[in-house]
């Protein structure tokens, strides 16, 4: 048959013609992205990264080490899909001295954190990846998070350091509260283990949930108006705060995807922002001489 490869040639050209118009598909996982195309993705990103965090740790005795991993990696990925950003390989560097006790846990020397977080973030601005965007997964990382954010004014930055902050609207928050079986929580309990169930569902021990006690144990109370390193062993020293014999993976899945909707929105504004940077660069002009500033 001779008219088969002019055939094939047409269909190919017009393969290559779709394709070419279309623009090739850059993955945004940043360990999937070869060289040349990620000089295209920090275009296409607009220069928006995110950098999802999580740690190694119990959690109760039915969901995995890298629970915390899962879902902020889960959260920042449904969110590149709906708005396109780079996002950062599994990072679990932080903040988890309370729960050295406990199988598992990999807790790094405080020093090792900073230095780690900071020079992650210079090497993505370095690679011109300026707008980070850290997806927090795990609670202990928190007041860390915010007093690394602040430390950025210290000195100079050629690039801004944001801090997903999700917040349900009432609607959502509502529609969670009504599939929410228990009132108690914070740790390995209904509503990550919902997560869970939503993301990895092979992980989950659902049956393990009630061989433990997630119960608040209050072993401070005596001790009013104080903090203090050992609050969270005090409070749950299995490393487990709730009661996660309950969950369901439609509670899980609204969870992650509300919060991966809000993310998207974030990188949507921040691609067509230059807000904080303008905000920053003046800062450390006025800083450098504190006396110059208006009075
Ligand atoms: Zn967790």
């Amino acid at each position: 048959m001779k008219s088969y490869p002019s055939i094939l040639l047409l269909f190919c050209t017009l393969q290559l013609f779709s394709q070419t118009n279309q623009g090739i598909k850059i993955p945004y996982c940043y360990d999937e992205i070869t060289a040349p195309d990620f000089v295209k993705a920090v275009v296409q990103s607009s220069g928006v990264c995110l950098l999802p965090m999580g740690i190694l740790e119990k959690h109760g005795p039915h969901l995995p080490l890298g629970t915390d991993i899962f879902e902020s990696r889960k959260i920042a990925t449904t969110a590149a899909a709906i708005e396109y950003s780079v996002v950062f390989p599994t990072y679990y560097v932080g903040q988890i001295n309370e729960a050295r006790h406990q199988p598992g846990t990999i807790s790094y020397s405080p020093d090792l954190l900073w230095k780690m977080l900071q020079e992650t973030c210079d090497e993505l601005s370095r690679n011109g990846l300026k707008k980070i965007i850290i997806v927090n997964g795990h609670g202990g990382n928190n007041d860390f998070l915010r007093y690394f954010c602040m430390s950025q004014l210290h000195s100079p930055k050629d690039y801004v350091l944001v801090f997903f902050q999700p917040k349900d609207s009432e609607e959502t928050a509502k529609k969670i509260e009504s599939l929410r079986q228990t009132k108690t929580g914070g740790h390995a309990d209904e509503k990550e283990t919902s997560m869970m169930r939503f993301i990895r569902p092979d992980l989950v021990k659902t049956k393990m949930a009630g061989t433990q006690s997630g119960l608040n144990q209050a072993r401070l109370a005596e001790l009013p108006f104080q903090y203090t390193g050992i609050w969270w062993y005090a409070q749950y020293p299995n490393h487990y705060a709730g009661d996660a014999t309950k969950s369901s993976v439609e509670l899980g899945k609204l969870l992650v995807e509300s919060e991966a909707d809000q993310l998207a929105q974030l990188i949507k504004k921040l691609k067509q922002s230059n807000k904080i940077e303008e905000l920053q660069n003046q800062f450390y002009k006025d800083s450098a001489n504190p006396l110059n500033t208006k009075q």
